[in-house]
């Protein structure tokens, strides 16, 4: 962590937002270890190896289920883990990526995600970035190396699943650097309007209230803000009718937190933190038909019903265009 993230650092106990420093160690590109104190109510919060901690007291149950899934890791084999979670697999992230459940999951993540950034989003090299749910860092290195601010944050700080996977970016190139912090998404510890762009792949599903995930990102998003959320499930009608999904069920058995939202449900949550949100189809069936049949205008309008009586894999983009008027307190 740098020093100059402290300006928009708030104290997840009392909301102030002033901090000293103690017992801290540097290197030469930043704090290595050491706590952060709030000056105002004496909270402290650990740096570890560069992670700014910012769960340890201010963790729900639901958490620290999921934690101990992701350290249990396994829905891979030693095997899996001895081949997979090598250097060359999380810098060759997301076109050389394994998935032993989905094998074609990491070709359309990356397809989707080539999708999203050069149709849908022109990036910026200065924008101020907020990447929620960022896993093994792989989408904070990429906008790191187009020459973003970043912020990744994530509950998990392990080396090949979660936060640590940074140190092998860092050590991959020596110009790149991106923040990392241990935090929940329902529990932002940044001030209001800290960033141009909040974004989250495939994982706001995963937090235990939708509706807070997306205010707490409203929240932190500056005026004419975007935020982004991609591959994201929304179920519809005719899911109720379907066999259920084996890979859901095994997820939510391990202590994975997994919400299937409908559309008016995730509209929902959009409009109470005052934004109105597009749905676009992430790469997948749905794509192909309608990069093949249907104008680009069309399908803006159908994604509506397909959604509701359909469901599928969304990426969700919205605007800031008001001030929330949501007290930190
Ligand atoms: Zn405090």
């Amino acid at each position: 962590m740098k020093t100059n993230l402290i300006k928009d650092l708030i104290c997840l106990k009392c909301k102030n937002n002033h901090f000293h420093l103690i017992e801290r160690t540097y290197d030469d590109i930043e704090i290595r270890e050491g706590y952060l104190e709030c000056n105002n109510c004496g909270q402290k919060y650990q740096i570890k190896r560069g992670i700014l901690n910012t769960l340890t007291d201010f963790m729900v149950e639901t958490i620290r289920k999921e934690r101990n899934a992701h350290k249990s890791k396994n829905h891979l084999t030693e095997l899996e883990k001895k081949l997979y979670f090598t250097e060359k697999y999380i810098l060759g992230l997301p076109k050389k990526g394994y998935h032993p459940i989905r094998p074609d999951l990491w070709r359309k993540t990356s397809e989707n995600f080539e999708f999203l950034f050069s149709k849908l989003i022109q990036l910026s090299i200065n924008e101020r970035i907020l990447d929620v749910g960022t896993g093994t860092c792989w989408t904070s290195n990429l906008f790191a190396l187009k020459g973003c601010s970043v912020v990744a944050i994530d509950i998990d700080e392990d080396i090949y699943t979660g936060l640590r996977s940074s140190e092998i970016y860092f050590a991959s190139k020596l110009s790149i650097y991106f923040e990392r912090i241990l935090g929940d998404v329902c529990q932002l510890p940044f001030m209001n309007d800290t960033f141009d762009i909040v974004f989250a792949h495939s994982s706001i599903h995963h937090a235990y209230s939708l509706e807070t995930a997306v205010l707490e990102s409203a929240r932190v998003l500056r005026k004419a803000g975007t935020i982004i959320y991609v591959a994201d499930p929304v179920v519809g009608i005719y899911q109720f009718f379907k066999s259920k999904d084996k890979n859901f069920e095994n997820a939510v058995e391990l202590g994975v937190n997994e919400t299937r939202p409908s559309l008016i449900r995730l509209l929902r949550a959009f409009r109470k933190a005052k934004l109105t949100p597009r749905f676009y189809f992430a790469k997948s069936g749905y794509d192909k038909m309608q990069k093949a049949l249907i104008p680009q205008w069309l399908s803006n309008i159908l994604i509506y019903p397909i959604l509701i009586l359909r469901g599928g894999g969304v990426n969700i983009i919205a605007k800031k265009k008001q001030y929330l008027l949501i007290s930190l307190g």
